[in-house]
């Protein structure tokens, strides 16, 4: 039987019109709407596109936002400068550094810097070892929209296998660490795993977060898995997951499209992360 596709431009519209309703209870509680700051730096086109649209978002969700535009040449320390003022800013919730930065600038340098109340991206060292700890508080977005999308699957997570391939700070590892809090049991495989299929093919719930068309056939699943396919390549022109789309299908249980699966949670998380942040330093301080 084909697999059941999990819609994420769907399921980020629900989740993005339940927060709309939250924001406005928020704003009128307190007078003041949670405010995102998202700092670019350099010309990146897809970065900027990128942060065009998360301000976008915040607009439609009632939220505020601001953006920092600063030259690829910034120094470090006039970054870090930004980062110190909008941290000491009390209309600013949430900052958004986004990535990549520029060679010279190293990120863990960044998020480090920044106040862990206000990080919600969740990549500062403080959120990662919340996490690392399982006492996820303000998780890195993408993963968060893993996860949200196996929840849709209706999938029990707790006691199933689970096996993540790719391992980076930004996707691989903390979906790991979510699911391992959630009670799954956890492979986390990249690129020096040898024989990937031997361990992909007990995966009751597979994330694939690599950037490699077609690394996941068909013969790699197994029957009814869950399968989450984070990874973006393009190929002819065409955006493209790491899947096999058309091949697992038919084999899996419940599957994410690439595009309008993963892609679509990312925001919808990072509006979440944003009002989280607000109650954090409005309705929790010292939490
Ligand atoms: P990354 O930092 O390049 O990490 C890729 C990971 O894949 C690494 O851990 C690497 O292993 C592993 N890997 C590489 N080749 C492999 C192979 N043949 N078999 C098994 N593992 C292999 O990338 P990232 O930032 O995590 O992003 C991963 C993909 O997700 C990219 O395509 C990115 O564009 C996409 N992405 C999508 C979203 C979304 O919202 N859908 C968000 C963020 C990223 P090593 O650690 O050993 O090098």
């Amino acid at each position: 039987m084909a697999a059941r596709i999990l819609d994420g431009t769907a399921v980020a519209r629900a989740r993005r019109e339940r927060l709309a309703e939250d924001v406005r209870a928020f704003t009128a509680r307190h007078g003041v709407a949670p405010c995102l700051a998202a700092i670019l730096v350099g010309d990146n086109p897809a970065s900027r596109a990128y942060v065009e649209r998360k301000a976008r978002a915040c607009g439609e969700a009632g939220m505020r936002s601001e953006t920092f535009h600063l030259a690829a040449d910034t120094p470090v320390e006039e970054l870090l400068a930004l980062v110190e003022d909008l941290n000491a800013r009390p209309d600013v919730h949430g900052i958004l550094p986004q990535l990549p930065l520029p060679p010279h600038i190293p990120a863990e340098l960044v998020f480090a810097r920044l106040r862990p109340e206000k990080d919600v991206d969740g990549l500062s060292p403080t959120n990662m070892g919340w996490l690392a700890l399982g006492r996820p508080r303000l998780a890195p977005c993408t993963p968060r929209g893993i996860l949200a999308l196996i929840d849709e699957a209706g999938a029990p997570v707790e006691g199933q296998e689970a096996v993540v391939v790719g391992r980076s700070a930004i996707v691989g590892r903390p979906t790991a660490l979510l699911l391992l809090a959630r009670h799954a049991t956890v492979t986390l495989c990249h690129s020096r795993t040898p024989e990937l299929g031997r361990h992909t093919r007990r995966a009751d719930i597979l994330v694939s977060a690599v950037g490699r068309p077609r690394l996941i056939g068909r013969e790699m699943v197994k029957p009814g898995a869950v399968v989450i396919d984070v990874g973006i390549s393009r190929v002819d022109g065409r955006i493209v997951g790491d899947v096999d789309f058309e091949e697992v299908r038919e084999v899996a249980g419940a599957i994410t499209p690439m595009p309008g699966g993963t892609g679509p949670m990312t925001i919808a998380m990072l509006l979440e992360n944003t009002l989280e942040a607000a109650r954090l330093q409005l309705e929790r301080p010292g939490d």
